[in-house]
């Protein structure tokens, strides 16, 4: 015959319900702990309550919190698992009630005298977390007015005891997750301020440098042309990666550092002259302009933007063989300014398109590089783009090269015309 466990009134159902919503919130581990020991007490009718909880390395049971505030030296206490109460609770993984603990040859005074409280009775039961192993033990001591717990004060401190368990362990995993993210942001802080250092103490010399070999290249006779040619342009793409680390610099410092004001994002684009690339030329390709017919003024900081479609336009340079088409539009799209810049190139795979706007990330192994190129250009270009509050992605088809767009919201009256 199956014995029938009490129902628990509806007052306490409720009060539970209230209390696991509560503990799920509560990611802060010492509060949950003190909140659960006030339930626990307060649900029991107990002068006092406590938690033991399992350390999974020394598989031992610590205090974690007692209404009588726990002393440094108790929470240090470990409770062995062999000949304490809590222990058989945990080991056995079952509530026990101890109505007279003096009696009971597991009873430790020396916890009695570090809290200054006279235990007399123990109603303990173990906490689960999610996959249903014990972690602890939740105790409640002492009936107020020295009567007996009931059945249903056993009941309610076992439903108690498992919410608690699960909170206890999201709490624990919320202050790993925590921990985790601080290690990461100061890694992130490190590598920035290395890159703006780095960058900075670069510039000097390579200013020198091609001072200098500038300087040599006028003095020398035409037989030396050639190899300071090839110094300059070495000097000349060192400059490139750097002035990418610095425009690292303004992205970190967000929107502090942009100079907004309306510009018409055709005659921009008109001024920058992309169809006289030099680059592009060096490689024969060709860039084609088709611009929007009338003004498509949009609010932000030109120098900003003249680098990320100078990033943009170095990409489809460098990733398109030679001879190939370089096609750039602006249009109007709804109430947007859309500029766009399609290459006949090497294409990017489509597990690919978001990950290469990510820093350092590059579809080629850096190992078996073809390309030069820190990884950086996209991801300030997508930074500076979001600063402006506009979007930017990649399309592509490997076999028809790529396009990428950006999106900047036009600026116009709700009602305006162009
Ligand atoms: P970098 O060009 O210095 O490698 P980017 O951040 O500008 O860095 O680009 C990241 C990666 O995205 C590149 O390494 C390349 O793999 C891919 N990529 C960017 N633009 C193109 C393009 N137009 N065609 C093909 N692949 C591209």
């Amino acid at each position: 015959m199956s014995v029938q466990r009490p129902k628990l009134n509806a007052e306490r159902m409720a009060r539970l319900v209230e209390i696991s919503r509560v503990l799920n919130a509560t990611t802060n581990l010492s509060h949950l702990l003190s909140r659960i020991i006030t339930e626990a007490a307060d649900l029991t009718k107990a002068e006092a309550a406590s938690i033991l909880l399992l350390d999974p390395k020394t598989q031992q049971l610590h205090f974690k919190a007692s209404s009588n505030k726990v002393p440094p030296e108790m929470a240090n206490m470990a409770v062995s698992l062999d000949d304490s109460i809590a222990g058989a609770i945990l080991t056995e993984n079952k509530p026990m009630y101890i109505q007279d603990v003096s009696k009971d040859p597991r009873w430790n005074q020396n916890v009695d005298d570090a809290i200054a409280f006279r235990t007399r009775s123990i109603l303990g039961v173990p906490m689960h977390n999610v996959a249903q192993v014990p972690i602890g033990v939740l105790e409640a001591l002492n009936k107020v007015g020295g009567g007996d717990f009931s059945v249903q004060d056993l009941e309610t401190l076992s439903i108690l005891a498992d919410i608690a368990g699960v909170a206890v362990e999201q709490a624990r995993l919320f202050t790993k997750l925590e921990q985790a993210n601080a290690e990461l942001n100061e890694l992130d802080q490190l590598k920035t301020d290395f890159i703006a250092i780095a960058s900075h103490e670069l510039r000097t010399p390579l200013s020198v440098i091609l001072g200098y070999v500038s300087f040599l290249r006028d003095e020398s006779g035409p037989e030396m042309t050639e190899q300071f040619d090839n110094v300059l342009q070495a000097a000349v793409h060192l400059r490139t990666l750097i002035q990418d680390m610095l425009n690292l610099r303004y992205v970190d410092a967000g929107t502090a550092m942009l100079t907004r004001q309306q510009v018409d994002l055709v005659e921009l684009v008109q001024n920058m002259n992309l169809e006289q690339d030099e680059t592009a030329a060096a490689k024969d390709q060709t860039v084609h302009v088709t611009l929007h017919e009338g003004r498509l003024p949009v609010l932000i900081d030109q120098d900003m933007m003249e680098v990320i479609i100078g990033n943009l336009l170095n990409n489809a340079v460098k990733f398109t063989p030679k001879g190939g088409q370089i096609e750039v539009k602006v249009q109007r799209q709804g109430r947007e300014a859309w500029f766009r810049i399609k290459d006949s190139g090497i294409g990017i795979p489509e597990d690919q398109l978001e990950r290469i706007f990510k820093r350092f990330y590059q579809v080629e192994s850096p190992l078996r590089r073809q390309h030069e190129g820190m990884g950086l250009g996209l991801s300030i270009a997508k930074e500076l783009v979001e600063l402006h509050g506009g979007r930017i992605w990649a399309e592509s088809s490997n076999e028809h090269g790529s396009e990428f767009i950006i999106a900047l919201r036009l600026d116009i009256p709700a009602t305006g015309l162009l």
